[in-house]
């Protein structure tokens, strides 16, 4: 039945049959403690000699495979106009079939199976890109690893979707671990997977998960790590460079749906923080983040729906003050002028989080100029067979 996208384990490395074609996975011939040691290696030359206090060694994880709590697979159809999935070939729009993969979670996999083989029995037709007609284009799969909570996004290229109840009701009848299904309308032509609208086909419209002890709302297109078993680790680690006391009047720039703030706050009270203010540019993530607020019964926690350069240079011209700056932006880094407010805000110590060592070492650079000079940085792998790594790195005002 499997044809295409086979997986399998071996010692010292994987086999994978759309390796070379997908791209994504470039460790694969290494074991897994060789990737830790590239990785640490990476962080290491990105940051070049003299700008942190120490790399320390790479956390990994106990069982590197089918971490990916979100799923994305395009659909197109092959030569003979049946329905594929998989993902964007590296660097082009052809469609490579994926059944299987060894970082992705096995029950969104067979989701977006059964979707595929139910389509034709619905005439439901897959969206072209050239001709731009038909219906279906992404289903994006997101589960809740701790709570088993599993969404569903459907999107199509328009509001049309035929006999969509029976479809849902199909669906639920062979998976009945989906929680929620939604139907997401994307018109446009650019590589984004996510349009503006959206209606809730069954369910809440949101799934549900555990992070360290809080529990937090997703919806749709908010951003959620996607390896929970690190992003515990990752969360511990910037947390404990904080030393929290309890008093300290925290910021967290680039929040999402409030994770690391409502972690801080939800400590024990002798290490966690006074107060709260976290910043984020998505409407739908700072909506999450209000309700996760409520949902764990944390008080003191304030969010702001913000560009978060803005954000800082507003507190700086307020002549607000900081004790501690959690900051953890998306790959392209932050930007100068959130980092010139930062230091104006006087924040005693930085914690940053970042999913680019190039960029974070670019930031480091323009911190030591503005009086902030980096200690230890963790390299935290949440993406293990990828050349991707997270780092978690602490920074203190000079005296
Ligand atoms: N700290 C969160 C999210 C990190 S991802 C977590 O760990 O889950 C980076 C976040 O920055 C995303 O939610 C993205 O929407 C947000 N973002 C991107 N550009 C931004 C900007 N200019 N101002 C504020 N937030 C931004």
């Amino acid at each position: 039945m499997r044809e295409t996208g086979k997986t399998g384990k071996r010692s010292g490395g994987n086999i994978c049959v759309n390796q070379k074609k997908c791209g994504s996975c470039r460790y694969l011939s290494l074991t897994y403690e060789q990737q830790l040691a590239r990785k640490e290696e990476f962080v290491r030359k990105s940051l070049g000699k003299g700008l942190v206090k120490r790399v320390m060694p790479a956390v990994g994880m106990e069982d590197p495979y089918h971490y990916r709590n979100k799923v994305t697979a395009v659909f197109a159809r092959d030569r003979k106009g049946n329905p594929i999935s998989g993902v964007y070939e590296g660097g082009t729009h052809h469609v490579l079939p994926v059944e299987e993969c060894l970082i992705e979670d096995a029950l969104a996999d067979e989701i977006i199976g059964t979707i595929r083989g139910m389509l034709r029995s619905f005439k439901i037709w897959v969206y072209d890109e050239d001709t731009r007609r038909g219906i279906l284009r992404y289903v994006l799969v997101r589960r809740g690893f701790a709570t088993g909570q599993v969404m569903v996004v459907l999107v199509t290229a328009s509001p049309v979707f035929p006999s969509r109840k029976n479809f849902v009701q199909a669906l639920l009848k062979e998976h009945p671990q989906i929680t929620t299904v939604v139907q997401n309308i994307n018109g446009r032509t650019d590589s984004l997977i996510l349009g503006d609208r959206q209606q809730v086909l069954y369910g809440k419209g949101y799934i549900e998960d555990v992070l360290c002890g809080c529990t937090f709302r997703i919806s749709p297109s908010s951003f959620y790590q996607i390896n929970p078993v690190q992003t515990e680790k990752l969360y511990t680690k910037a947390i404990e460079l904080a030393h929290l006391t309890g008093r300290e009047r925290v910021i967290d720039a680039y929040c999402g749906i409030g994770t690391i703030g409502l972690v801080a706050a939800s400590r024990p009270e002798s290490a966690r923080a006074g107060e709260v203010l976290a910043v984020e540019l998505n409407p739908d993530a700072v909506r999450d983040a209000a309700v996760n607020a409520k949902r764990n019964g944390i008080g003191n926690v304030r969010f702001y729906q913000a560009d978060a350069g803005d954000f800082m240079r507003k507190m700086a011209a307020q002549g607000e003050r900081a004790d501690v700056l959690f900051m953890d932006p998306p790959r392209g880094g932050s930007t100068e002028a959130f980092m010139r407010s930062a230091a104006k805000l006087g924040p005693e110590r930085i914690v940053y989080i970042s999913c680019n060592p190039e960029t974070l070492g670019r930031d480091l650079k323009v911190f030591r100029t503005l009086g902030y000079l980096a200690g230890e940085v963790w390299p935290v792998d949440m993406f293990p067979w990828t050349e991707s790594c997270e780092a978690v790195c602490a920074l203190t005002r000079r005296r």
